[in-house]
């Protein structure tokens, strides 16, 4: 008996009951060298759902003599090949374990996700005449720019992580992500003071500017920042773990 004998029958002991049914008549069988001899209009329900998982074998990159060889088959294994390999998303981990409220939290799911509607991509599809920030009035709005390159928010984001006791000059949005990946993941209080401060930061950053954009009206960052840490009280002295880090924390981040 080869090899392909042997993987079909394999085939067979797995699909169809044992007795003394006619196999390869109920499977729409006309010979039993492999798979592509399968009838599929004259074959009951097995031999079509084998016929059809030939298609995700294919995408995966099984050819049919190997698969038949398999002598154990594990689904998770199979989905994992069909849905390909990605890198395990910590970003997530800024979202779902965030205390912030949720309102924060959506707006900064929206930044990760890049699909706060910035200026430039807006102007991919439309005609606005004015690209420039409206915080500091200087440079093209971009995420980027907007968190935290500009003069403003720049200045905004290290007085919160000053306050928090972290020590670290304000980046570009994409490389203030990689960091929080790596050094605010976990359950730790300083961790989830940054997300949280990062959910309320991202928030209100975004709320001045639509003030500013929609309604003419402006604030000071000193203004925003005390809101901000108000907020941040409010929220983290609703859970245990973040109160101690609170009371060691100053009222307001440092002028
Ligand atoms: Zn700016």
């Amino acid at each position: 008996m080869n090899a392909d004998d042997e993987g079909w029958k394999t085939v067979k002991n797995k699909y169809v009951s044992k007795g003394s049914r006619n196999v390869e008549k109920n499977m729409g069988v006309s010979t039993s060298n492999g798979l592509n001899t399968l009838d599929p209009s004259s074959s009951q329900v097995p031999a079509q759902t084998i016929l059809k998982a030939a298609k995700y074998l294919e995408e995966v990159g099984l050819q049919e003599k190997e698969f038949i060889l398999i002598r154990t088959f594990s689904i998770q294994r199979m989905y994992r090949k069909l849905r390909g390999e990605f890198p395990k998303c910590s970003r997530r981990r800024l979202i779902c374990n965030n205390y912030g409220a949720p309102r924060w939290v959506f707006i900064l799911y929206l930044n990760l996700q890049g699909r706060l509607q910035i200026i430039d991509r807006i102007a991919k599809w439309s005609q606005i005449e004015d690209l420039t920030c409206p915080l500091c009035a200087r440079e093209p709005q971009t995420t980027e720019h907007l968190f935290f390159k500009c003069e403003m928010t720049s200045q905004m984001w290290e007085r919160l992580l000053e306050w928090q006791g972290i020590k670290k000059r304000a980046q570009g949005w994409s490389e203030e992500v990689q960091w929080a990946e790596i050094h605010a993941k976990g359950q730790s209080a300083m961790a989830n003071m940054y997300r949280l401060c990062m959910a309320a930061c991202v928030y209100h950053i975004w709320m001045e500017r639509n003030l500013r954009i929609f309604q003419g009206k402006s604030r000071t960052k000193e203004i925003i920042l005390r809101l901000i840490a108000q907020e941040v009280h409010n929220r983290g002295n609703q859970y245990k773990k973040l109160t101690r880090k609170l009371q060691a924390m100053k009222w307001y981040p440092r002028d």
